[in-house]
Protein backbone atom coordinates (compact mmCIF):
# COMPACT_ATOMS: atom_id res chain seq x y z
CA UNK A 1 0.00 0.00 0.00
CA UNK A 2 1.10 3.62 -0.39
CA UNK A 3 -0.14 4.69 2.74
CA UNK A 4 -1.14 8.08 1.79
CA UNK A 5 -3.42 7.24 -0.91
CA UNK A 6 -5.42 4.45 1.04
CA UNK A 7 -8.68 4.48 2.82
CA UNK A 8 -9.41 3.10 6.12
CA UNK A 9 -10.86 -0.20 5.42
CA UNK A 10 -8.04 -0.69 2.72
CA UNK A 11 -5.62 0.12 5.26
CA UNK A 12 -7.18 -2.27 7.83
CA UNK A 13 -7.29 -4.85 5.13
CA UNK A 14 -4.08 -4.05 3.81
CA UNK A 15 -2.02 -4.30 7.42
CA UNK A 16 -2.96 -8.20 8.09
CA UNK A 17 -1.38 -8.96 5.01
CA UNK A 18 2.01 -7.43 5.91
CA UNK A 19 3.00 -5.73 9.18
CA UNK A 20 6.37 -4.03 7.56
CA UNK A 21 6.45 -0.46 6.71
CA UNK A 22 9.13 1.59 4.83
CA UNK A 23 9.67 5.13 5.70
CA UNK A 24 11.56 6.90 3.47
CA UNK A 25 13.87 10.45 4.82
CA UNK A 26 15.00 12.60 2.59
CA UNK A 27 16.63 16.10 2.79
CA UNK A 28 15.99 19.84 1.43
CA UNK A 29 19.52 20.40 0.84
CA UNK A 30 21.83 21.71 -1.93
CA UNK A 31 23.06 20.00 -5.06
CA UNK A 32 25.92 21.87 -6.58
CA UNK A 33 24.63 24.31 -9.18
CA UNK A 34 23.19 21.60 -11.53
CA UNK A 35 20.86 19.52 -9.00
CA UNK A 36 17.50 20.37 -7.82
CA UNK A 37 17.24 20.67 -3.41
CA UNK A 38 15.38 17.77 -3.04
CA UNK A 39 17.51 15.03 -5.13
CA UNK A 40 17.79 13.17 -1.97
CA UNK A 41 14.32 12.59 -0.97
CA UNK A 42 12.96 12.00 -5.00
CA UNK A 43 16.04 9.47 -4.81
CA UNK A 44 14.68 7.20 -2.07
CA UNK A 45 11.06 8.20 -2.98
CA UNK A 46 11.44 6.14 -6.20
CA UNK A 47 13.69 3.85 -4.53
CA UNK A 48 10.79 2.75 -1.89
CA UNK A 49 8.30 2.70 -4.60
CA UNK A 50 9.97 0.47 -6.45
CA UNK A 51 10.92 -1.58 -3.59
CA UNK A 52 7.28 -1.64 -1.92
CA UNK A 53 5.50 -2.48 -5.26
CA UNK A 54 8.13 -5.71 -5.58
CA UNK A 55 7.95 -7.15 -1.81
CA UNK A 56 3.99 -5.95 -0.38
CA UNK A 57 5.93 -3.45 2.27
CA UNK A 58 4.02 -0.66 2.90
CA UNK A 59 5.33 2.90 1.74
CA UNK A 60 4.90 6.00 4.16
CA UNK A 61 4.74 9.14 3.27
CA UNK A 62 8.56 10.89 2.80
CA UNK A 63 10.43 12.86 5.39
CA UNK A 64 11.62 15.89 3.22
CA UNK A 65 13.66 17.42 5.70
CA UNK A 66 17.11 15.82 7.73
CA UNK A 67 20.09 16.70 9.52
CA UNK A 68 22.59 18.69 6.93
CA UNK A 69 25.70 20.11 8.81
CA UNK A 70 28.41 20.29 6.09
CA UNK A 71 26.64 21.97 3.74
CA UNK A 72 24.53 24.33 6.33
CA UNK A 73 25.88 27.72 5.05
CA UNK A 74 25.23 26.99 0.90
CA UNK A 75 22.17 28.53 -0.29
CA UNK A 76 19.31 26.53 -0.07
CA UNK A 77 20.03 24.10 2.32
CA UNK A 78 17.07 24.10 5.13
CA UNK A 79 17.57 20.99 7.97
CA UNK A 80 16.28 19.92 11.11
CA UNK A 81 18.20 19.36 14.50
CA UNK A 82 19.17 15.47 15.62
CA UNK A 83 17.27 15.79 18.32
CA UNK A 84 13.90 16.81 16.10
CA UNK A 85 14.69 14.00 13.99
CA UNK A 86 15.25 11.42 16.74
CA UNK A 87 11.91 12.35 18.31
CA UNK A 88 9.65 12.60 15.15
CA UNK A 89 11.14 8.72 14.06
CA UNK A 90 10.61 7.86 17.53
CA UNK A 91 6.88 9.27 17.26
CA UNK A 92 6.48 8.02 13.54
CA UNK A 93 7.53 4.14 14.36
CA UNK A 94 5.49 4.30 17.89
CA UNK A 95 2.33 5.37 15.97
CA UNK A 96 2.58 3.02 13.05
CA UNK A 97 3.24 0.09 15.82
CA UNK A 98 -0.14 1.47 17.49
CA UNK A 99 -1.59 0.90 13.79
CA UNK A 100 -0.65 -2.39 14.03
CA UNK A 101 2.96 -2.31 12.07
CA UNK A 102 5.62 -4.40 13.21
CA UNK A 103 8.94 -4.28 10.90
CA UNK A 104 10.56 -1.02 10.00
CA UNK A 105 12.96 0.21 7.46
CA UNK A 106 14.03 3.04 8.14
CA UNK A 107 15.70 4.43 4.76
CA UNK A 108 17.54 7.37 3.88
CA UNK A 109 18.33 9.27 0.66
CA UNK A 110 20.68 12.21 2.53
CA UNK A 111 23.80 10.05 3.17
CA UNK A 112 25.27 12.36 6.21
CA UNK A 113 26.64 10.64 8.90
CA UNK A 114 25.11 12.32 11.73
CA UNK A 115 21.64 12.27 9.87
CA UNK A 116 22.18 8.50 9.49
CA UNK A 117 23.28 7.92 13.47
CA UNK A 118 20.80 9.87 14.50
CA UNK A 119 17.92 7.47 13.01
CA UNK A 120 20.06 4.22 14.44
CA UNK A 121 20.32 5.63 17.93
CA UNK A 122 16.12 6.11 17.62
CA UNK A 123 15.78 2.72 16.29
CA UNK A 124 17.92 1.44 19.35
CA UNK A 125 15.82 3.00 21.43
CA UNK A 126 12.35 1.99 19.92
CA UNK A 127 13.84 -1.48 19.96
CA UNK A 128 14.29 -1.37 24.11
CA UNK A 129 10.53 0.14 24.14
CA UNK A 130 8.48 -2.72 21.88
CA UNK A 131 9.70 -5.74 22.53
CA UNK A 132 7.94 -7.07 18.89
CA UNK A 133 9.44 -4.65 16.27
CA UNK A 134 11.81 -5.41 14.27
CA UNK A 135 13.76 -2.56 12.66
CA UNK A 136 16.42 -1.93 9.80
CA UNK A 137 18.44 1.52 9.14
CA UNK A 138 19.60 1.67 5.53
CA UNK A 139 21.29 4.66 3.71
CA UNK A 140 20.84 3.91 0.03
CA UNK A 141 23.37 5.87 -0.59
CA UNK A 142 25.88 3.45 0.82
CA UNK A 143 24.48 0.88 -0.48
CA UNK A 144 24.85 2.00 -4.27
CA UNK A 145 28.56 3.55 -3.01
CA UNK A 146 29.04 -0.27 -2.40
CA UNK A 147 27.07 -2.65 -4.96
CA UNK A 148 27.61 0.11 -7.97
CA UNK A 149 31.40 0.30 -7.82
CA UNK A 150 31.65 -0.96 -10.94
CA UNK A 151 29.49 1.74 -12.66
CA UNK A 152 30.79 5.01 -11.14
CA UNK A 153 34.20 6.08 -13.11
CA UNK A 154 35.02 8.77 -10.98
CA UNK A 155 37.35 8.39 -7.15
CA UNK A 156 35.24 8.95 -4.34
CA UNK A 157 32.29 10.28 -5.53
CA UNK A 158 30.00 11.57 -2.93
CA UNK A 159 27.17 14.24 -3.44
CA UNK A 160 25.90 15.79 -6.31
CA UNK A 161 28.68 13.59 -8.50
CA UNK A 162 28.72 11.07 -11.14
CA UNK A 163 25.97 8.70 -9.03
CA UNK A 164 23.49 11.36 -7.68
CA UNK A 165 23.31 13.48 -10.99
CA UNK A 166 22.91 10.03 -12.91
CA UNK A 167 19.93 9.19 -11.04
CA UNK A 168 18.07 12.81 -11.14
CA UNK A 169 19.41 12.32 -15.34
CA UNK A 170 17.33 9.06 -14.74
CA UNK A 171 14.35 9.92 -12.41
CA UNK A 172 13.62 13.65 -12.94
CA UNK A 173 15.98 15.03 -16.59
CA UNK A 174 14.01 18.00 -16.52
CA UNK A 175 15.26 18.58 -13.13
CA UNK A 176 18.78 18.90 -14.12
CA UNK A 177 20.25 22.41 -14.98
CA UNK A 178 23.10 21.28 -17.17
CA UNK A 179 26.42 20.20 -14.93
CA UNK A 180 29.10 21.62 -11.92
CA UNK A 181 32.69 21.02 -12.04
CA UNK A 182 34.73 18.25 -10.20
CA UNK A 183 35.08 19.18 -6.73
CA UNK A 184 36.54 17.23 -4.14
CA UNK A 185 36.30 18.95 -0.29
CA UNK A 186 39.10 19.10 2.46
CA UNK A 187 38.63 19.47 5.85
CA UNK A 188 40.40 19.37 8.32
CA UNK A 189 41.52 16.54 10.36
CA UNK A 190 40.28 16.86 13.60
CA UNK A 191 39.16 20.38 13.90
CA UNK A 192 35.37 21.34 13.59
CA UNK A 193 35.07 24.04 10.96
CA UNK A 194 32.21 27.26 11.11
CA UNK A 195 33.52 28.31 7.74
CA UNK A 196 32.18 25.19 6.15
CA UNK A 197 31.68 26.73 2.71
CA UNK A 198 35.52 28.04 2.43
CA UNK A 199 36.55 24.21 2.37
CA UNK A 200 33.75 22.84 -0.28
CA UNK A 201 32.99 26.02 -2.51
CA UNK A 202 30.94 24.42 -5.20
CA UNK A 203 28.92 21.99 -2.59
CA UNK A 204 30.02 19.07 -5.41
CA UNK A 205 31.88 16.26 -3.87
CA UNK A 206 33.14 14.28 -7.13
CA UNK A 207 32.58 14.55 -11.01
CA UNK A 208 29.26 15.21 -12.29
CA UNK A 209 30.68 15.11 -16.12
CA UNK A 210 30.68 11.15 -15.84
CA UNK A 211 26.94 10.73 -15.38
CA UNK A 212 24.52 9.66 -17.88
CA UNK A 213 20.95 8.63 -17.88
CA UNK A 214 21.44 5.30 -18.37
CA UNK A 215 24.06 4.90 -15.13
CA UNK A 216 21.23 6.30 -13.45
CA UNK A 217 18.91 3.99 -14.22
CA UNK A 218 21.33 0.46 -13.22
CA UNK A 219 22.39 2.55 -10.11
CA UNK A 220 18.58 3.15 -9.13
CA UNK A 221 18.02 -0.91 -9.87
CA UNK A 222 21.11 -1.79 -7.92
CA UNK A 223 20.01 0.45 -5.08
CA UNK A 224 16.19 -1.45 -5.31
CA UNK A 225 17.63 -4.64 -4.83
CA UNK A 226 19.73 -4.07 -2.05
CA UNK A 227 16.83 -2.49 -0.18
CA UNK A 228 14.47 -5.47 -1.33
CA UNK A 229 17.34 -7.83 0.04
CA UNK A 230 17.64 -5.96 3.16
CA UNK A 231 13.41 -5.89 3.40
CA UNK A 232 13.61 -9.85 3.22
CA UNK A 233 16.26 -10.25 5.60
CA UNK A 234 14.28 -8.23 8.32
CA UNK A 235 10.92 -9.79 7.67
CA UNK A 236 12.78 -13.32 7.82
CA UNK A 237 15.03 -12.43 11.32
CA UNK A 238 13.90 -14.27 14.12
CA UNK A 239 15.24 -12.75 17.24
CA UNK A 240 17.38 -15.14 19.76
CA UNK A 241 16.44 -14.38 23.48
CA UNK A 242 17.68 -11.47 24.80
CA UNK A 243 20.45 -11.92 27.79
CA UNK A 244 19.55 -14.15 31.18
CA UNK A 245 16.17 -15.57 28.90
CA UNK A 246 16.00 -19.12 28.52
CA UNK A 247 15.80 -20.20 24.47
ZN1 LIG B 1 22.38 13.78 -2.00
Amino acid sequence: MILDEVTMPEYERGVRESSTVIIPFGSLEEHGAHLPLCTDTLQVVEVCRRAAARTGAHLAPAIPYGVCRSTRNHPGTVGISTATLRALTIDLVRDFHRQGMRSFVLISGHAGKTHVLTLVDAGEQLLDELPDIRVSVISEYNEIQEAGKALVEAEDDSHAGEIETSRVMFLRPELVKGTSPAEWPSYPEARLVRDKRRHWQGGVWGDPAKASPDKGRQLTEIAVGRVIELIRELEDYRETPACGERP
